[in-house]
């Protein structure tokens, strides 16, 4: 056994398609021929992240993150390069054979688990949905008709149903060869009983969680027995196992995804119950964090589809209090959340049901921010209290205020809070701590974290701000060469310590540079650029072996050139990530042209190569020409190269003049 074999890999390379697997993650927008989203990567309000489709390539101007589907799979995911492979031949439908491939023991027997733990929910899952259906037990099937939930629906859902029973899904797992300790593992069962085993869902609805790869990764189960005391709590989910974190999935998400896409925003909900009987009503939108508070996680996964966000929390208490919970992450990833109030004693589903549907648009249409929202919750009770509650709400205040950054919105909440004291924002200073000294606050702990690493790599610091250098400037000592100490103390531009550029040592000359961008959005140029020696005219010797490359690659393989994939092998083989860094970047980076003016650009890029190029060989015939013998071959050669010349300057001033006849005519 050995690594997946190359082609196969071209073949899943060729039939994925970058811009779905990609926009599963993030917000993909066109511009030009490439789109461009917020990192994932690293946290950003402008978009620094490119999609080059055509090539199959990404690339962050942030953060400098960048490489194929497969290594966008593997940082996203966190698999292993065998895994990505495998989990992307599986949804584009083609076979890898078993492979052991040079991954350490350790990676593949994960690997391993992680695919049988998929493996067991799944064919539990199955099993549940066939006891839903097709059961002696109607009771699920019952529970769901009251509720109003179509068969349809939740089928969507994947819904099951596990029968009152204690060792109904052990022993159809142990039918097909999973063991009791497997399915304990997998969460699925617990130790105890006479059989030494026995079923966890009993009784109950079943709600599997599906990731956006549908794998199944958890259960929830709503008992269906309400007078029975002894089935337990109403609601009761999976325990967290080796591949399951609880708060790191949204229910519903895989089946409600499109749904938010099209809407334009999502709408939160307390339970899983919810999203269902939502979707049951043709609001196909929601999703909900699964009884737990709302984690940074949760909120990062539903900002890949849309950062518009309705909560709509139940009518009580519990619900306002969850509300308020949810706030910082939601806040603090720059989403724009409205809250959706509904009356006491009401869920979103009673509402839709009692109320209709023009009457949830219009809650929709009266949300607050949750800012707003949770200020007004907070506040709510001093008017006329006692000062002992006036200072608690105001301390719960500044906690919520803490999570606005930004400037405008800040002053105007701040003086909601100061109008409702009755005191003068001055005074609340201690209180409510403005934007910019959190900034500063944040900047300080970034570099005291700099320094530390710096430290522990046995580096100077070299602090990018001289207001952030903890001890004074220092004064040269005797024998110490100033220069020394001045360069200490001057601060750096911020764009030297750039990550992009550090890995840019030789940048490919401009016009080179452009080129490279026209000629992987114009494949058909490459084969005449070559043809028509255009590689002669290029100054840097990487690129002209990369197109060389790329064009031979390209005719005897006849799939579309391939800019960035041999790159990447030139980097490798020649131990130098520059030219892959570089490339990658280009071809994912915004362009000077569109369809209409590429065809321009590329002849105009010609041109100036060819002048540079004439330049450079004028200069040189000149000095070969002062020293030949002559009459001798040495001679020759230099009359034809001197001939040449005359061509192309010709050429390119005929051109010139029709360029110019152009621009005045
Ligand atoms: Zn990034």
């Amino acid at each position: 056994m050995g690594r997946i074999p190359e082609d196969i890999i071209n073949e899943i390379r060729d039939r994925a398609d970058m811009l779905q697997v990609v926009g599963d993650y993030v917000q993909l927008k066109k511009a030009g021929a490439n789109y461009k989203a917020c990192c994932p990567f690293h946290s950003e309000k402008t978009p620094s992240f490119n999609v080059n489709p055509a090539q199959g390539f990404f690339k962050c101007f942030g953060c400098g993150e960048g490489g194929n589907i497969f290594t966008f799979l593997m940082k996203i995911e966190g698999w292993s390069f065998p895994e990505a492979v495998q989990h992307l031949a599986k949804r584009v439908g083609v076979d890898v054979p078993e492979t052991s491939d040079e991954e350490s023991e350790a990676a593949r027997r994960k690997a391993q688990a992680r695919a049988l733990y998929h493996d067991i929910l799944e064919t539990a899952r199955r099993w549940y949905e066939r006891q839903l259906w097709q059961g002696e037990d109607p009771v699920g099937r019952d529970y769901l008709a009251e509720r109003g939930i179509d068969e349809e629906t939740a089928r969507a859902f994947g819904l099951g149903y596990a029968p009152n029973a204690w060792t109904e899904v052990l022993s159809y797992l142990g039918t097909r060869k999973i063991n009791a300790e497997l399915v304990e593992r997998a969460g699925l069962a617990i130790r105890g009983g006479r059989s030494g085993f026995y079923d966890r869902f009993r009784g109950r609805v079943m709600f599997p969680v599906i990731d956006i790869w549908g794998k199944t990764l958890a259960f929830g189960g709503r008992r269906v027995f309400d007078d029975d005391e002894k089935a337990g709590a109403k609601y009761i989910n999976s325990p967290e196992t080796r591949f399951y974190r609880k708060g790191s999935e949204l229910y519903g998400l895989a089946a409600t995804k499109q749904g938010i896409r099209s809407a334009g925003h999502a709408v939160l909900v307390e339970g899983n119950f919810d999203v269902i009987a939502l979707h049951a009503q043709g609001i196909r939108n929601a999703v909900s964090p699964m009884g737990t508070a709302l984690t940074e996680r949760q909120v990062k996964l539903l900002s890949r589809y849309s950062k518009h966000v309705f909560v709509a929390f139940d009518g009580d208490d519990a619900g306002r209090a969850a509300v308020i919970k949810s706030l910082p992450a939601l806040v603090r990833q720059g989403f724009d959340a409205r809250v959706v109030e509904m009356p006491p004693g009401e869920d979103p589903d009673s509402f839709v049901r009692g109320r209709g549907m023009e009457a949830w648009e219009r809650a929709l249409g009266q949300a607050r921010p949750i800012v707003a929202y949770a200020l007004d919750e907070v506040m709510g009770r001093v008017e006329g209290a006692p000062i002992e509650v006036r200072v608690q709400a105001l301390s719960e205040a500044g906690e919520l205020l803490e999570h606005v950054t930004e400037e405008i919105a800040w002053r105007h909440y701040a003086q909601e809070v100061s109008r409702r004291l009755e005191i003068p924002l001055k005074q609340l200073g201690g209180y409510l701590k403005h934007p910019e000294r959190l900034r500063e606050q944040e900047r300080r702990e970034r570099q005291a974290r700099r320094q530390q690493v710096a430290a522990a790599m046995g580096q100077d610091p070299a602090p990018r701000r001289p207001e952030a250098r903890p001890e004074a400037p220092r004064r040269p000592e005797a024998g110490q060469e100033p220069q020394e100490s001045a360069r200490h103390d001057a601060p750096l531009p911020e764009f030297l310590s750039a990550p992009e550029l550090r890995v840019q040592p030789k940048p490919l000359p401009i016009a080179e540079a452009r080129l490279l961008q026209v000629l992987s959005d114009l494949p058909g140029r490459l084969v005449e650029f070559v043809d028509e020696n255009g590689c002669r005219l290029l100054s840097d010797e990487r690129l002209v072996v990369l197109i060389e490359r790329v064009y031979a690659q390209h005719l005897e393989t006849e799939r579309p050139p391939e800019y960035a994939r041999l790159a990447e092998e030139f980097s490798q083989e020649h131990g130098d990530p520059d030219l892959f860094s570089q490339v990658s970047a280009l071809l994912c980076a915004e362009r000077p042209y569109n369809d209409e003016t590429i065809e321009r650009t590329y002849s105009e890029i010609v041109i100036t190569l060819q002048l540079g190029w004439l330049e450079q060989e004028e200069r040189a015939l000149l000095e070969i020409e002062r020293s030949v013998v002559p009459g001798s071959q040495e001679e020759m050669d230099a009359l034809i190269r001197r001939q040449e010349t005359i061509k192309l300057r010709r050429e390119l001033d005929l051109q010139y003049q029709r360029k110019r006849q152009r621009a005045t005519g």
